[in-house]
């Protein structure tokens, strides 16, 4: 099933996974899964070389086995800078051959130890290739505080435009602490006569090194009562989980009412959290 098609019926929620390191066994996320299957995500989503790693070898495996061996609709994440037109076509029939319809085309994170192909330079010439080449429902991301490497926001909703002309049906963005982010944004692409799903995409902070590392790569807004909880609870891991659940709870109660189209959960491949925070809201988003 096209994962469009949820949009027509409730707020969506889906959950992202990401693969085992190289160096952890394949089983790791499979443990994971399964304690994810007693919950109702609309869908999961399997990341592939985020950050610019080269963990990405199993993205593919496990986007299969979400969709056949755990009945969840899954998406494929496929960043495009380090493939040819080739890998794509290879990867793009693996996908249809497991009976995966979605995918998250992307430019990609760039790793400075690799250099880039030339095929596509940015998510937009992935879509049209993606188009062109299949029936799949595709999904681009977005910035709400704007992509880091774009010259001003102006630019960059411009560019997200020329992204869903191209072919993108859904909108998943990039975590944000300040929900009034999300709302300007929501504001703006509208007026930029961009009119597909947007969900919103929530990272539960739990520790602080996942916060610089956040910064560092997204250049996130940490908002002042954000920095407050978390000089509070940096050294007391428990509290500074329950404190990161509860203000991603806040911010999902907050933007549910606000008539948000999806909420799109980066689980870090932690099942605790994950539950904890469906349990909080399944019922909100499906009212
Ligand atoms: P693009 O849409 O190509 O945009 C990148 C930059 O180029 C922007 O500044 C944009 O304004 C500009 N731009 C776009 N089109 C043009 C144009 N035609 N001319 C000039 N400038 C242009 N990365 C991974 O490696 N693996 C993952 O699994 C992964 N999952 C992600 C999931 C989500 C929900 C999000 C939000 C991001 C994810 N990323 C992942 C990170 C993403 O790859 C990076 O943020 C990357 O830097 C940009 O990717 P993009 O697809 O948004 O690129």
């Amino acid at each position: 099933m096209k994962t469009v098609e949820f949009f027509k019926k409730k707020q969506v929620l889906s959950f992202e996974v990401f693969p085992p390191k190289r160096t952890s066994p394949i089983e790791t996320i499979y443990s994971t899964l399964d304690e994810l299957k007693g919950l109702h995500p609309d869908y999961i989503s399997v990341t592939y070389g985020a950050g610019g790693s080269l963990n990405n070898n199993k993205t593919l495996e496990i986007a299969a086995n979400i969709k056949n061996r755990y009945e969840f609709e899954s998406v494929a994440h496929l960043p495009c800078i380090n493939l040819t037109k080739e890998d794509v076509l290879l990867a793009l029939n693996t996908i249809r051959e497991n009976g995966i319809e979605n995918i998250l085309a992307l430019r990609g994170d760039i790793n400075p130890d690799i250099t880039p192909c030339t095929d596509f330079s940015h998510a937009s010439d992935l879509v049209a290739f993606i188009r062109e080449h299949g029936d799949f429902n595709i999904i681009g991301a977005c910035y709400p505080e704007g992509h880091p490497e774009s010259k001003s926001i102006v630019d960059d909703i411009y560019n997200l435009k020329r992204k869903v002309d191209a072919g993108v049906s859904q909108l998943t963005t990039q975590l944000f602490l300040d929900n009034e982010y999300f709302y300007t944004f929501r504001e703006r692409v509208a007026l930029a006569g961009i009119n597909v799903p947007i969900e919103a995409g929530i990272m539960p902070v739990v520790n602080k090194k996942q916060i610089e590392r956040m910064v560092s790569l997204c250049g996130v807004h940490l908002p002042t009562k954000f920095i407050k909880m978390m000089a509070r609870y940096e050294n007391n891991p428990i509290a500074m989980r329950d404190a990161g659940i509860a203000y991603a709870v806040d911010q999902i109660v907050d933007l549910a009412a606000q008539g948000v189209d999806g909420i799109h959960l980066y689980t870090m491949n932690n099942p605790y959290i994950a539950q904890k925070i469906y349990e909080a809201v399944y019922r909100l988003l499906a009212a």
